[in-house]
């Protein structure tokens, strides 16, 4: 069965570059009737925080994205713990002690010599006096995997044929200092004992691929099947980040998008397939061809959200908008919302027409001869969609003016505004005394 995973750290608020990543993996494991893992990257202690992996819940929950199991890395320390014995058992992981200085120290001198500034192994070579001086002198070991030094090479799902030269890269610390892990180790672990078929992230993790296909096969695993998509850029040109709070998804949800929305910009821009507004993960499903994805980094354009938001409200059916009509306390009905939707860039704009329904309107600029006639002209209740075409019928016969002469003044008399939803919807809304009110204002 297709297993993946999203592996965010609950270390901020997800973008709209997350949800990229989250949609891609929910829709190509649930295309294939497979599962979907949640795994809260929390090994920073520090940095991580409750009230982000809530949110993040929250924020996936929004999308349409129900995991099937949640699982966090601070509880798993165990794991990878024995992977690390494993690991030093096998002499693939190697204690070091220098000091981010002597690093740099070292790093300008290779390339002062000509060298590539990769880690020159130091710690390899260290006999057990050295080791032990070292301690005595309070010096603590950071734990470096040791590469095979090769080319590793995998066929992505987004990609097509890749390879990493390990040679080029130095051997990653694995285990800090203080013990804690650096997210490399545990991923793999992770991805191994959850039975991960398909790695589905950004294509900033390329590299790492390459080192962690060699600790797959360290930990005697064969590696999953990997895909790396481009990235989702912020209209400035500049990457997104968890940490600056931009183009959250809780921002895009406070601004009134809508997930439907959200989701068909995060998984079709930087596609193939034409940015159209998809009313549900299902119909975006359909769509999911990984190696579709373009290569170049994809740049997020507000103004094609608001365009998509604009395209799903017109559609959007009662049921769907009620709820959130009655939350922000304008839900007067399924005519209602049948006659303003074709007008609203957010359903909560709503509110703007029903102010404009219950009154009261500015006042009508002076057309007052037309507008007595037109008063008088009402028809009787009850009214219908055919009303309106009926009343400006008897009104044009009796007063010459058709065009916007005719339904300009109505349309201002009536809702104080040039532009609105279609009167021969709105009128039966506002019903005729108030119609009837708004026409003899003085
Ligand atoms: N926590 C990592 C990140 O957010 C996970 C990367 C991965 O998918 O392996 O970048």
């Amino acid at each position: 069965m297709t297993v993946v995973r999203f592996a965010p750290s609950p270390t901020g608020l997800l973008h709209i570059g997350n949800a990229r990543t989250a949609l891609l993996n929910w829709l190509f494991a649930k295309g294939r009737g497979g599962r979907f893992v949640l795994r809260l990257d929390d090994t920073d202690q520090a940095r991580s925080r409750e009230e982000y992996a809530e949110q993040i819940i929250e924020d996936l929950a929004w999308l349409g994205i129900e995991p099937d199991l949640v699982v966090r890395q601070s509880e798993r320390l165990d794991r990878y713990d024995e992977a690390a014995r494993r690991l030093r058992g096998d002499g693939r992981l190697y204690g070091c002690y220098e000091t981010p200085d002597e690093l740099e120290r070292r790093r300008k001198l290779r390339l002062a010599q000509g060298l590539p500034p990769v880690y020159d192994r130091s710690g390899l070579s260290l006999g057990p006096e050295e080791r032990e001086r070292l301690a005595e002198e309070g010096r603590r070991p950071h734990w470096r995997f040791l590469l095979r030094e090769r080319r590793v090479e995998w066929d992505d799902l987004c990609r097509g044929p890749q390879h990493v030269e390990t040679t080029a890269l130095s051997d990653p610390v694995l285990v800090r200092e203080d013990g804690t892990y650096l997210y490399t180790l545990p991923s793999v672990v992770d991805d191994i004992d959850l039975g991960i078929t398909h790695v589905i992230r950004g294509e900033d993790h390329v590299t790492n691929t390459g080192v962690q296909i060699e600790l797959f096969e360290a930990l005697g695993s064969v590696p999953p099947g990997f895909a790396h998509h481009n990235l989702l850029i912020a209209g400035s040109g500049e990457a997104l980040s968890k940490r600056t709070g931009a183009l959250s998804l809780k921002s895009l949800r406070e601004a009134g998008y809508e997930p439907a929305a959200v989701a068909s910009l995060a998984v079709l821009l930087g596609s193939a397939e034409a940015v159209e507004a998809r009313p549900d993960l299902a119909s975006l499903a359909r769509e999911l061809d990984l190696m579709r994805l373009s290569r170049a980094p994809a740049r997020f354009d507000e103004a094609e959200l608001e365009g998509l938001n604009r395209s799903l409200i017109r559609e959007m059916d009662y049921k769907t908008a009620k709820a959130r009509l009655a939350s922000v306390g304008a839900d007067l009905g399924e005519r209602f919302w049948l006659a303003v939707r074709g007008n609203l860039d957010r359903v909560r704009d709503a509110i703007i027409w029903r102010d404009v329904i219950e009154g009261p309107v500015e006042p009508p600029p002076p057309d007052r001869e037309f507008l007595d006639v037109a008063a008088r002209e009402l028809p009787p209740e009850p009214w219908d969609d055919g009303t309106w075409s009926s009343w400006t019928g008897a009104l044009k016969a009796q007063t010459g003016r058709k065009g916007k002469d005719l339904f300009m003044p109505l349309r201002l008399a009536l809702t104080g505004r040039e532009h609105g939803p279609e009167l021969r919807a709105f009128l039966p809304l506002l019903g005729r005394e108030r119609v009837e009110a708004r026409l003899r204002k003085r």
